[in-house]
């Protein structure tokens, strides 16, 4: 623990450990105490300075910082008590400047210890990530029954999984976990190789992973990838994200994720627009940042390397399940009171006055996720058809 706080209240509570101890001996003890330490005068004058400064220090730590304790303890009332007793000498320095004195001692200290203090990271990160855990507990999000772990047939070659995890992931840009899944079902059953997307002509493709987002643009960048991949790897996958990037269609975020769905390597946070929004709105980046690249950029500066593969799949659940692209459910969030924009984008619904509006083209797909026609588009049928993207 490098917090200076947490610093502080420890040694604090050595300080009222003494101080409660010399209350409880009363005044039936005051003079055997005067005389030990009448006795003891030589031995505490031969002390070292530093020690001597530091703990005064202390004391006035203690009094300073004493409302920014969490939960009032025992110790905190045996320190109240001690606090309130007169001191025979009044303080000849200023609150401030001693305050700033003290700060300088621990900062000595903590660069002793080898803790560092200037790195920054979010200041309620890990109580944060501990309710998040606690919300995903069920697994019951769409990505827990329909993400990219889920699309593959684990009875394939090897090869061949970790095909059908580059193209799930591929089908999965822009487009829901169930379209994904649908889509991925009908191309395994079809046959989801490398070889057999170069045979297959465009217009079955486009019907096979119809209607998942900008499938026109996908038929095409699975043709070029099936390509490459049969070419150059035999039909397997690259194993970097140098290798994968590449790839026509493959973008930071799909490379991070096969790396470790596929390939079982963590090589960085895949940072989709779940953990990119719900990452902004934690306050979990030094600045907010505009786009999910620079999320991930900046997530990985301080965020332990153990967490990077399981901060993905809890961030997509909780952003499918509680943390809503609009109308975020804070009431019911574990993290509301921490949570820099708790109720900001929620506000209550009040009933409109004014003539009746006409119909919103807003629908709603599932329960507390909006959704809107914004695409209207040919079938690979040739069916005329709406297309319906998640805001
Ligand atoms: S309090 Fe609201 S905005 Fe903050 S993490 Fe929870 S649901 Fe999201």
């Amino acid at each position: 623990m490098s917090s200076p706080f947490f610093t502080q209240s420890r040694t604090a509570t050595t300080r009222v450990t003494r101080s409660g101890g010399g209350q409880r001996s009363g005044g039936t003890l005051a003079a055997a105490l005067r005389s030990r330490l009448s006795g003891r005068q030589s031995e505490a004058n031969t002390a070292p300075s530093v020690e001597v400064k530091v703990e005064a220090e202390e004391e006035k730590v203690s009094e300073q910082e004493e409302p920014f304790t969490a939960a009032p303890s025992t110790g905190d009332k045996l320190l109240q008590q001690s606090t309130v007793q007169p001191k025979p000498e009044p303080e000849a320095s200023p609150p401030r400047r001693r305050r700033r004195l003290v700060k300088l001692e621990y900062e000595k200290e903590d660069v002793a210890s080898g803790i560092k203090t200037e790195d920054w990271e979010p200041p309620a990160w890990k109580r944060q990530l501990e309710f998040i855990r606690d919300m995903r507990s069920g697994r019951d999000a769409p990505v827990d029954k329909m993400g990219a772990e889920k699309c593959y047939d684990a009875g394939a070659p090897a090869h061949v999984r970790r095909f059908q995890v580059l193209v799930s992931l591929m089908l999965s840009s822009q487009t829901k976990d169930q379209v994904t899944a649908a889509a991925m079902q009908k191309l395994r059953t079809h046959g989801c190789t490398a070889q057999n997307v170069l045979a297959t002509d465009d217009k079955t493709l486009g019907e096979l992973i119809y209607p998942v987002g900008f499938w026109r643009n996908k038929v095409k960048y699975l043709k070029r990838t099936s390509a490459v991949l049969q070419e150059e790897f035999g039909g397997d996958i690259p194993n970097s994200v140098e290798g994968l990037v590449r790839l026509p269609g493959v973008g930071p975020k799909m490379a991070h994720l096969a790396m470790d769905i596929a390939w079982n390597q963590v090589s960085g946070i895949g940072v989709d627009t779940h953990v990119h929004r719900i990452s902004n709105r934690l306050g979990w980046l030094r600045k907010p940042t505009k786009n999910p690249e620079d999320t991930r950029k900046a997530l990985e500066e301080w965020l332990p390397r153990e967490l990077w593969s399981e901060i993905n799949w809890l961030l997509v659940g909780f952003g499918q399940q509680v943390c809503l692209p609009i109308s975020p459910l804070c009431s019911v969030c574990l993290n509301q009171f921490s949570c820099p924009s708790a109720h900001r984008s929620s506000p209550a619904k009040r009933p409109k006055s004014g003539p009746p509006r006409s119909p919103s083209p807003r629908i709603k797909a599932e329960p507390g996720r909006d959704q809107t026609i914004n695409q209207k588009t040919l079938s690979p049928t040739g069916q005329r058809r709406v297309i319906i993207c998640a805001i």
